[in-house]
C-alpha cells in the first residue's frame, strides 16, 4: 500500500482503479499501521470503491482491521446518486459509544470510600456473558418503546432525568427505527439484556479530572480539576449484532440485481433508497435507540449507587455513538449534498455554533469523548470549525494486540495487581478477561489525540485518570 504523505498528520492512498476516490488516513508516521499485521489500510482502499462514496474514504489515527471497513474508518455515500449503506461500515456493536457523567466532589473529598463506591457499582452493574440486566421489559410493546425511543423513553419510564437528553447525541434516540425490520432472533437476544455492559473492551470507570487544556469549554462542559468522573462504555449488545448479521445476509443476497461489485464480501451493502438499504437504516436506527437506552439505564443504576456512597449526584457531560450511519447534509465539492455518513470507530465532533448542539453547549462545540485504556487515561475533546471527514475523529486509542496476543504480552503477570500497584481499583469478570484489555493492547491514546488535533479533527479540553475500573 503506497502512501503519500500530505502533512506530518495526514497520507494520501491514491485514486486508482477501482477506487472512486482516493483514501486519507490521518496520523502520524509513527501510528500508521504496520501493514504486515493489519490490513486496515487495504480496508481504506477497499472502501473508497463503494457506490456513491464522495470525497475520500477516510481513517483516523485510531484506525485498526474491522469487518469489512476498518475500525476508526468514515465514509460518506451520496444518498441521491445510488449511494450505498453498508453494515459492516456501523459494525456489529451498532451505537456501542460512551458517555461521560460528572460529580460534584473532588478526589479527596471521596477518599478511601472508592472501594466501597467500586464494590457497589461492580454489583449493580450487571456485565460479562452472563443474562442479567437493569430493566427486565414486561413485553414486546416496552421493547419497542426502547427502540423507537432510546434513552427518551427510559428517562420516560423514570430512568433519568429530562436534562440528561439535552447532553445526549439525537436528544437521546434517533428517528425512523423500525422494529418490524428487527428479527426474531434479534429480539430474543436482546429482551433480556436491556441495562447491561456487555463484555470485554466495555466498562464502567471512574476517573479523575487530571489536567484541563481549555477552562472555558471545560467549564461550559461541566469539568474542573480534580473532579470525579465516571465513564461507561457499552452497546447494543446482541440485538445489535444479530441485527448486523441478518442484514448483512439480506444484502449479500441481493448485491448484484443493483449491480454492485465490492472487492471484499464484507462489504455487502445496497443503495440506500433500495427496499434493503431501508430496512437495515430501520433495523439499525432500532438497535441505535436500544443502545442508548442501555447506557442510560446503566447510568440510573450508577446514580443510585453513588448517591448512597457520597450524597453526591452525577450530571451528564455528554453521551456520544462511536458505531453508525447517519443521513446528514455536507458541502461536497463546496455543494450541500445528502449523504450517508459511516462512522465505525469514530465520533462526531461538531463544531462550535452547530445547530445541532444544545444552546448551553452551541458556543463551545460538541464534547467528544475518547477512551484510551484502564491503566492509562481519557480524553474529553471539542469539535472545530471546517475540520474534514464530515465532522468526525478517533474514537479510542485503538487496538494494537489481538486479544490473543494481549495475553501472551502479559506472559502470566497478574493484571488485577499491576493496576492495584498504579492505585487503580479493578472490579473484572476474568483474570483471562483483565488481559486481554491491559494498556499495551492499546496505542498510545496521548499520540491519537494529538495526531487527531494536529490533523485538524478536533481539540484538545481535558484528560482523565481513571482510579477504578468495572470491566464487562
Ligand atoms: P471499542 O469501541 O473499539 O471496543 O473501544 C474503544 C476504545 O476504548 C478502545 O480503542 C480503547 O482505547 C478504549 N478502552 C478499552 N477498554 C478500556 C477501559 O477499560 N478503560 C478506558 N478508559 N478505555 C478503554
Ligand atoms: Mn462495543
Ligand atoms: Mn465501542
Amino acid at each position: 500500500m503506497e502512501l503519500v504523505e500530505e502533512s506530518p498528520y495526514r497520507f494520501r492512498i491514491d485514486q486508482r482503479d477501482p477506487m472512486r476516490v482516493p483514501g486519507v488516513v490521518f496520523a502520524t508516521r509513527s501510528l500508521l499501521p504496520d501493514a504486515g499485521a493489519d490490513k486496515s489500510l487495504e480496508q481504506v482502499a477497499n472502501v473508497a470503491t463503494l457506490p456513491g462514496i464522495v470525497d475520500a474514504s477516510y481513517a483516523m489515527p485510531d484506525v485498526h482491521w474491522g469487518y469489512g471497513f476498518p475500525i476508526g474508518g468514515v465514509a460518506a455515500t451520496d444518498v441521491e446518486r445510488d449511494g450505498v449503506v453498508s453494515p459492516g461500515g456501523v459494525g456489529f456493536d451498532i451505537s456501542c459509544g460512551v458517555r461521560l457523567l460528572a460529580a460534584d466532589l473532588d478526589r479527596a473529598e471521596l477518599g478511601p470510600r472508592l472501594d466501597a463506591l467500586m464494590d457497589g457499582l461492580a454489583e449493580a452493574t450487571p456485565r460479562g456473558m452472563g443474562k442479567g440486566a437493569v430493566w427486565h421489559l414486561a413485553d414486546r410493546a416496552e421493547l419497542d418503546g426502547v427502540l423507537r425511543g432510546g434513552s427518551r423513553y427510559a428517562v420516560e419510564r423514570g430512568f433519568g432525568v429530562e436534562r440528561d437528553l439535552d447532553r445526549c447525541e439525537d436528544y437521546g434516540a434517533v428517528d425512523d427505527a423500525d422494529p418490524a425490520q428487527v428479527s426474531d432472533r434479534a429480539v430474543e437476544r436482546g429482551a433480556r439484556q436491556v441495562g447491561s455492559l456487555g463484555s470485554g473492551n466495555h466498562f464502567l470507570e471512574v476517573q479523575v479530572v487530571e489536567e484541563v487544556y481549555d477552562d472555558r469549554v471545560a467549564g461550559v462542559f461541566g469539568l474542573r480539576p480534580g473532579q470525579i468522573c465516571v465513564m461507561i462504555h457499552c452497546g447494543s449488545r446482541g440485538l445489535g449484532h444479530q441485527i448486523c448479521t441478518d442484514h448483512l445476509r439480506g444484502m449479500e443476497k441481493v448485491m448484484s440485481r443493483y449491480g454492485i461489485e465490492v472487492p471484499d464480501r464484507q462489504l455487502a451493502c445496497a443503495p440506500v433508497s433500495s427496499d434493503e438499504g431501508r430496512a437495515y437504516l430501520g433495523a439499525m436506527a432500532a438497535a441505535a435507540n436500544y443502545a442508548r437506552a442501555n447506557r442510560q439505564l446503566l447510568t440510573d443504576a450508577a446514580r443510585r449507587i453513588f448517591n448512597r456512597q457520597t450524597g453526591q449526584g452525577l450530571d451528564l457531560v455528554y453521551d456520544i455513538s462511536h458505531n453508525l450511519a447517519k443521513l446528514e447534509t455536507h458541502a461536497v465539492d463546496g455543494v450541500p449534498r445528502r449523504v450517508c455518513v459511516h462512522r465505525k470507530g469514530a465520533t462526531r465532533a461538531l463544531p462550535p455554533g452547530h445547530e445541532d448542539l444544545p444552546a448551553d453547549l452551541r458556543a463551545v462545540g460538541q464534547p467528544v469523548l475518547i477512551p484510551g485504556s484502564m491503566g492509562t487515561g481519557s480524553y474529553v475533546l471539542t469539535g472545530v470549525p471546517g475540520s474534514p471527514a464530515f465532522a468526525s475523529t478517533c474514537h479510542g486509542a485503538g487496538r494494537v494486540r489481538s486479544r490473543k496476543q494481549a495475553v501472551k504480552a502479559e506472559r502470566g503477570a497478574d493484571p488485577r495487581r499491576q493496576l492495584e500497584e498504579q492505585d487503580i481499583a479493578v472490579r473484572g469478570v476474568s483474570r483471562r478477561g483483565l488481559a486481554e484489555e491491559m494498556p499495551a493492547a492499546y496505542k498510545d491514546v496521548t499520540a491519537v489525540v494529538e495526531s487527531a488535533e494536529g490533523a485538524g479533527l478536533c481539540r484538545k479540553v481535558a484528560r482523565l485518570a481513571p482510579i477504578g475500573v468495572v470491566k464487562g
